[in-house]
């Protein structure tokens, strides 16, 4: 039974052999591993279960619902937005979708430079295989890619570079194209339908609507829980306590450190917060006159430039091209112009096809405990500023590949690019706060995990180091960014975790 904490009377008491905070990618398999090896398992999650009956897809009421901060979330100096799920599944009821591996070559670096040696390619297949199984991971047909994807495909495949289409975690997935608004349809499967209810049957207590505001620490170990159960408003209505043998945070790497910090945990590292990779992306348009494309229907990323990636082709750009949807509010935020400009803009909004770049940064931000919510810093460093040039390049030479007019840029004041010519336009202007629209999908490394007690923040099985009976289980574990998109790495990570958990 999941227990909605809006539902609260009394002030909640509850005890547990491991109490979890957060539900997402790596709170629920860390939930249904321990739940299945015996444990007395609890999970807290901050959000609401909302179940696809309730999934309206509209922008006005999902985005309030299912993500921290309404969607509205961004770096302190406002140069990104950072969009982080909030509820039962946490991101993966928003994400859209694509499922990676973890590259090899990434594994083997960090097995090497970070001191893993249980992340292996061969000791972590048996973990993604049991991963692409509870997901229910397949390989989208092309024949599933709707105008949009189809158009950064055809526009790659011209230029001889390497991609593919998509591995997803759907089940009957008919492309309604709403996959940020969570899935009216249920054929997404997140962890709210995958990895939850299995934890569930296997004897996990679940309670949503429930805020953790600080780990419980005696004797330098931990020991428990406290915060708030909180109303359909948010508002706290009664205070929870728990007390367990061991606390596993999965709160996300921005909401997760952000608790560690408030909770004033020892860290010897000194890099909690620190290290945080947001993969910035941004979306670069081809206008194609004539033709319907349409890019928010249908299946909304279905194709994939692995070409400059460095953990996929060993390429030092590293960078992915994505096909990528954008409804008209989120157009509406990216499209630069006022009056008849921007009524032009509009009026060929069917005719765009969007391709979404994803930078994997090379240097870091922060996350610090700020007023109620977490601060975050970051500004594109020189180094990545580059690179993310030469994806914004790359993506429009994709787009006039495919055959578009032109190719517009999310710049401040949109470049108009209608051949090589115009690139310089791109390499030409800076890239510092607010010139570009870039966005966040992914937060990575904030507490990473590795061998070193005066570098990690938790050892190679995810505990702190200096205080006994914590654990991290989500994205803050990466030591670096992945560089493909992160869910399936966060599952198999927290995995780890939980086997070290399980069988300590
Ligand atoms: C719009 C969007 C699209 C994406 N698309 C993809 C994609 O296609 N493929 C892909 O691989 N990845 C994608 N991602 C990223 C992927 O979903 C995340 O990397 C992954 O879910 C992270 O797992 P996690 O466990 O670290 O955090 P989450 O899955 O975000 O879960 C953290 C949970 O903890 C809860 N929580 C946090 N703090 C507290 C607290 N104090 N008390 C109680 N609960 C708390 C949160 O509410 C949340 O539910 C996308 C993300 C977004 C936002």
């Amino acid at each position: 039974m999941i227990v909605p904490g809006s539902t609260a009377t009394a002030p909640l008491h509850l005890k547990a052999q491991v109490v979890i905070v957060g539900s997402g990618a790596g709170g629920s398999i860390v939930a249904e591993r321990l739940a299945r090896a015996g444990k007395d398992v609890l999970v807290l999650e901050a959000g609401p279960f909302v179940p696809a009956a309730k999934m309206n897809q509209r922008e006005r009421d999902m985005m309030r619902l299912l993500y921290w901060e309404a969607g509205m979330r961004a770096t302190e100096n406002g140069s990104m937005g950072v969009l982080h799920g909030r509820g039962l599944g946490g991101s993966t009821v928003v994400n859209y979708l694509d499922c990676f591996r973890t590259p090899p070559r990434l594994l083997e670096h960090w097995v090497h430079t970070r001191g893993l040696p249980e992340l292996t390619p061969e000791k972590m297949a048996p973990r993604f295989d049991h991963i692409f199984e509870v997901l229910h991971v397949r390989k989208l047909e092309e024949s599933g890619l709707n105008p949009n994807n189809r158009k950064l495909m055809e526009g790659s495949r011209a230029l001889g570079w390497s991609g593919d289409t998509f591995h997803r975690n759907a089940n009957n997935c008919y492309g309604s194209g709403f996959c940020d608004l969570g899935c009216a349809y249920n054929a997404k499967q997140s962890a709210a339908i995958t990895f939850i209810p299995l934890a569930m049957a296997a004897g996990a207590r679940v309670y949503t609507e429930v805020r953790v505001d600080r780990v419980t620490l005696e004797a330098g170990r931990a020991v428990g829980v406290e915060g708030w159960a909180l109303d359909a408003e948010r508002r706290p209505i009664q205070p929870v306590t728990v007390r367990a043998d061991r606390v596993v945070v999965a709160g996300g790497a921005i909401e997760t450190p952000h608790l560690l910090l408030r909770s004033a945990v020892p860290d010897p590292s000194g890099q909690l917060g620190r290290n945080l990779h947001l993969h910035p992306g941004a979306p670069v348009v081809g206008h194609f006159p004539g033709e319907r494309i349409a890019n928010y229907e249908g299946v909304k990323q279905g194709y994939y430039v692995g070409e400059f990636s460095w953990p996929l082709h060993g390429h030092d750009d590293d960078f992915l091209l994505e096909g990528i949807g954008a409804p008209p509010g989120i157009a509406a935020t990216v499209f630069s112009g006022q009056g008849a400009s921007r009524q032009a803009t509009f009026k060929h909004l069917n005719e765009y096809a969007v391709v979404g770049v994803l930078l994997r940064d090379h240097d870091t931000g922060t996350v610090t405990a700020g007023e109620g919510r977490p601060k975050i810093d970051y500004s594109l460093s020189e180094a990545d500023a580059l690179r993310m040039k030469a994806a914004v390049v790359a993506a429009a030479r994709s787009m006039l590949a495919a055959g578009a007019r032109v190719a517009l840029t999310a710049h401040g004041e949109a470049q108009i690019l209608r051949s090589e010519a115009d690139f310089d336009k791109v390499w030409s202007r800076s890239l510092t706060a607010g010139q570009m629209a870039m966005f966040s999908f992914h937060q990575m490394g904030t507490a990473r995990m590795g061998d070193r007690r005066d570098r990690d923040v938790v050892n190679p099985e995810g505990q702190l180091w200096s205080v006994p009976g914590l654990h991290v289980a989500d994205a803050s574990l990466f030591p670096e960014a992945s560089g493909v998109n992160p869910q399936v790495t966060v599952y198999g990570l927290a995995d780890v975790v939980g086997e070290a958990i399980a069988t300590s």
